[in-house]
């Protein structure tokens, strides 16, 4: 069975190795060697992510991050009561260090108990933090597992999170051209007025329950006096459902093109890129009814739903590996407030264990 203080001390060793995104080779290296004692075989791939397998029919994968976010360099789990926090100065690296934990306990309690257990493959990827770069990165020809448990939500294991949104990158460059302003306006294209008008045609905020649409910065002009030659633009879009994912980049094309007539002597130029690909899955799924009924025969019930953010789940599904989110015990992630609950990170263990004998 899951074994507390051993959960616990896990957690804060791993914790005490810092492991911020793009320095993750001394966990990395931690976590070789102890998913080794647990008899699985090791690989890395070339971009640095873990892959430990065995061998066995249709494993599942059970995957965690293994970067954390900053502040979190000298990182001192304290223990108090039910509770891990950090001293206050840093985070404590619960996301995903908990979920790296969870799946730890659970193989290590099922080897204790020599339990048969359903094969499973761990992949562990750096650097999901900055933008799922680990498991974009990720040597698929290295994974068999077509179903995929991720260890990365917030809160308790309960919170499954079984669908994304597609998510696209939105950049605008604008040339106009410049002149001095008091002198000259006449002779200049402001490049600032031609991105605020383009930005006003734009969607902007909720577009739907599944869509968002944000540009979140604006920069250009160089000093006051002089019609500014030079704007970007940056934003991006969400949405859960592919037609209108679709219907939202012709919307933003046909801004440019409309924007472009107004101004046909200006440099207008947009790139539109895909940053993570969204994914849903039905309540009928069977790796979602599974997931459903082993926190069932714990006693527990499963809120199902989709999320604004991605995940590596994201990757993992566009190379066709189904995956569900689970929560890691973790509430406050990306701040130094962040808490990991003791009795939540057991039940995360206890769901692992028992989703591989169920
Ligand atoms: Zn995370």
């Amino acid at each position: 069975m899951a074994n507390r203080e051993r959960l616990v001390k896990t957690f804060c060793d791993l914790a005490r190795i810092d492991s911020p995104t793009g320095e993750e080779e001394q966990v990395a290296r931690e976590l070789q060697r102890r998913l080794e004692a647990l008899g699985l075989s090791v690989a890395r791939d070339k971009h640095g992510n873990v892959i430990a397998s065995e061998p066995g029919e249709a494993p599942l994968m059970l995957s965690a991050h293994m970067d954390t976010v900053e502040p979190g360099r000298g990182i001192n789990p304290l223990v108090d009561g039910d509770r891990i926090a950090s001293d206050g100065s840093t985070i404590v690296g619960g996301d995903c260090k908990a979920g790296i934990t969870a799946i730890l306990e659970a193989l290590t309690s099922l080897k204790e108990r020599g339990a048969r257990r359903r094969p499973v493959q761990v992949v562990l990827t750096r650097q999901e933090e900055t933008g799922l770069v680990g498991s974009q990165n990720l040597d698929f020809s290295l994974v068999r597992a077509k179903e995929a448990v991720v260890f990365d939500g917030e809160g308790a294991v309960t919170k499954v999170t079984t669908g994304s949104p597609t998510y696209v990158y939105v950049d605008f460059t604008i040339t106009g051209r410049a002149a001095h302003a008091g002198v000259e306006p006449e002779k200049g294209i402001s490049a600032i007025r031609i991105a605020a008008e383009l930005v006003a045609s734009l969607p902007q905020g909720r577009l739907d329950p599944e869509t968002t649409f944000n540009i979140g910065t604006i920069t250009g002009g160089s000093v006051r006096n002089a019609v500014p030659e030079h704007a970007e633009v940056t934003g991006e879009f969400r949405s859960r459902n592919p037609q209108t994912s679709e219907r939202v980049r012709r919307q933003v094309l046909d801004a440019v093109s409309a924007i472009r007539q107004r101004y046909p002597e200006a440099r207008i130029q947009e790139v539109l890129r895909p940053g993570f690909q969204g994914y849903n899955l039905r309540p009928d799924d069977p790796l979602v009814a599974r997931v459903v009924s082993v926190m069932k025969g714990m006693g527990k019930e499963a809120t199902l739903a989709p999320s604004g953010g991605g995940t590596d789940a994201n990757v993992f599904a566009l190379h066709g590996v189904r995956s569900v989110v689970v929560g890691v015990a973790t509430t406050g992630m990306h701040t130094v407030r962040e808490s990991v609950s003791i009795p939540d990170l057991m039940d995360a263990a206890r769901f692992c264990e028992a989703l591989l004998t169920a």
